[in-house]
């Protein structure tokens, strides 16, 4: 019975972490109440990928996070851009301010 209230309460916890960061509170909230302390770790440590650079792949152009070191569309090995694109999250504040 202990156990299951300290899934209860790591659910939310994690659920509210998860929604703060933009991720589907849903899912984290599910993790995190079959894995109480693990899903509570996992999204503390998420990358929050909205506000991750962006750069466009030479070959195909498909925008691919900073970090890729792949391109998720043809495969081709991505050096480290001399310009970035800048974030989502950084785009949708420009353009809403
Ligand atoms: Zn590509």
């Amino acid at each position: 019975m202990i156990y299951l209230s300290l899934c209860v309460v790591f659910g939310v916890a994690t659920a509210l972490v998860a929604r703060a960061k933009g991720s589907s509170w849903v899912l984290w909230g599910l993790i995190g109440a079959i894995f109480p302390v693990l899903g509570l770790a996992g999204i503390l440590l998420a990358r929050r990928d909205s506000e991750e650079l962006r750069r466009a792949c030479p070959n195909c152009g498909k925008v691919c996070m900073l970090y890729d070191a792949l391109c998720t569309r043809c495969g081709c090995e991505l050096a480290f851009p001399e310009t970035a694109i800048e974030s989502r999250a950084q785009a949708s504040r420009r353009s809403a301010a």
